[in-house]
């Protein structure tokens, strides 16, 4: 059944094949999908017929947000940890300890509850496609398990076993990270697309450019594409080898050098910025800037989890590239969408082009700068077209 849409006062579809800039942006817009797949783009004057119709009144509509990075297979919250936080405490990724105990005392279906509020939230404020990490299991069967209850809501499902050294493993790094390439990888890679390492060598529960390198390369050895947590709390290896080792993105990228931002320039891999971390921790934000002058490809997402930042607004996240990074809105929004595709390797989203999946978000406004114009207020929605 095809279903056409109009009334659609600004549509944002980041193919600069139909209209001038990387948005190309059609004003008095329509667009075509059939099964669920966008087949038309145009103005509105020109639209063919379909068997359904939907008139979205003037609004602007733009790809649905693609959130490439997130950890929502958890329990519990440390909003105490916030608070401490914001009176002064120092953000260290100490706190993980707390949300892994909490989820290995969870029952799946705690788990899976919380998971499925969580993608329900995103998607009432414009996500459509999102990526979930494990992280909060760090034993063979909990990482397994927090991977089968992702894999339910998303085929994006990244291994990160290597997220901090669990407490039972303390000061034996090496054994850890012996387990992780091992028992660990066997049993999660077959509910995974991705594996991840937070690489973060002046950290106390984190890991160094070597035993990164170690989880990195056994995860491709087992088929699985790469992603790194890369020089968020301070300058470091994880940017030059993810961009080594051919990885899909780094993220974070808050502490880079020269040579981090030249081989990102140089590179396939994507620089994913996550200022709500920033934020939420009051930290000082990437360089953005810097990274889209050099030509680096950049994506925002959410990091949205319970420690470091706890938000699930990709619109909050434009809002924070725009005041805080000097992105333009337009600048922006692409990261957000097209960027996000790019970070997961996806042709078939975050763009309105002909053949791509009709991923449509809404916004009540009639522009998409509104994202950023009218922080905080909730103007965007997933559109759900009738089957
Ligand atoms: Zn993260």
């Amino acid at each position: 059944m095809t279903i056409l849409v109009t009334g659609i006062g600004e549509l944002v579809t980041n193919d600069p094949t139909v209209a001038d800039g990387p948005l190309g942006v059609i004003p008095d817009a329509a667009l075509v999908v059939d099964d669920g797949i966008v087949v038309w783009v145009g103005p509105a004057t020109g639209a063919p017929d379909a068997d359904d119709r939907v008139d979205v009144g003037g609004r602007a509509v733009v790809p649905g947000f693609v959130d490439s990075h997130a950890h929502l297979v958890f329990a519990g919250d440390r909003a105490a940890e916030f608070e401490a936080r914001m009176s002064g405490a120092r953000y260290d990724g100490g706190g993980i300890g707390t949300t892994v105990a909490a989820t290995r005392g969870a029952t799946d279906a705690e788990l899976r509850a919380r998971l499925a509020g969580l993608i329900a939230e995103m998607r009432r404020q414009g996500t459509t496609t999102v990526e979930v990490k494990s992280g909060y299991g760090l034993t063979v069967e909990d990482e397994a398990r927090c991977l089968r209850l992702a894999a339910e809501v998303t085929t994006e499902t990244t291994f990160l076993g290597a997220h901090v050294v669990p407490a039972e493993y303390a000061g034996r790094a090496d054994e850890y990270v012996a387990l992780v390439t091992g028992p660990m990888l066997d049993a999660c890679a077959p509910h995974t697309r991705w594996v991840d390492v937070f690489c973060e060598p002046r950290s106390a529960h984190a890991f160094d450019g070597d035993q990164a390198r170690a989880v990195l390369e056994a995860g491709r050895d087992a088929g699985l594409g790469l992603r790194v947590h890369a020089n968020q709390l301070s300058a470091g290896p994880g940017v030059r080898l993810a961009v080594e080792l051919g990885a899909a993105s780094a993220d974070h990228c808050t502490h880079l050098t020269a040579d981090d931002v030249d081989a990102l320039a140089g590179g396939t891999t994507v620089a994913t910025l996550l200022p709500g971390v920033e934020f939420s921790t009051r930290s000082p934000y990437p360089d953005a800037r810097r990274l889209l002058d050099a030509g680096v490809t950049v994506a925002l997402a959410t990091d949205c989890n319970p420690g470091s930042c706890f938000t699930s607004s990709m619109a909050f996240c434009i809002a924070l590239a725009v005041r805080e990074m000097r992105m333009t809105p337009a600048e922006a929004l692409w990261c957000a969408t097209a960027g996000g595709a790019a970070a997961l390797r996806r042709p078939d989203v975050g763009h309105l082009a002909p053949g791509a999946r009709a991923d449509l978000a809404v916004l009540d406004a009639p522009s998409f700068r509104h994202l950023a114009y009218r922080p905080g207020v909730p103007l965007v929605h997933a559109l759900d077209l009738p089957i």
